[in-house]
């Protein structure tokens, strides 16, 4: 049993058998908070993807409103939802992203150095 006074990952305090980020405080085993920091960096990873996709799909209407102007009107109103998703996409994605990858590579660094994590 190792005595520590905080999570060595998220600072909560050691009460109970578990921290609520996955940290298990008896045997000091991060594997549960590694697990939920890796779904958390893939879930920001798929959303930074799906805003360049979106952001990728913009020359396409572009190519439309110049073969056919007659639709320019809303193929406007397109440009500017391709644009607002795919900056919501991006901005809220790569925030979480840039978190979500320094979190997991402390949990990960947690699990490769045991003896880093005694407090006395
Ligand atoms: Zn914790």
């Amino acid at each position: 049993m190792i005595e520590i006074a905080s999570c060595p990952l998220c600072d909560a305090p050691a009460t109970g058998t578990r921290c609520s980020c996955g940290y298990d405080f008896t045997t000091g085993d991060p594997g549960l908070a590694i697990e939920a920091r890796k779904t958390r960096f893939l879930s920001a990873r798929r959303r930074l993807r799906r805003g360049f996709v979106i952001l990728a799909t913009l020359p396409i209407t572009v190519a439309i409103a110049q073969a056919a102007p007659s639709v320019l009107l809303l193929l406007r109103a397109v440009w500017l939802t391709q644009l607002f998703a795919s900056a919501y996409f991006i901005v809220g994605g790569l925030r979480t992203y840039v978190v979500a990858r320094r979190e997991l590579a402390a949990a990960t660094q947690l699990q490769q150095l045991p003896s880093a994590r005694v407090v006395r």
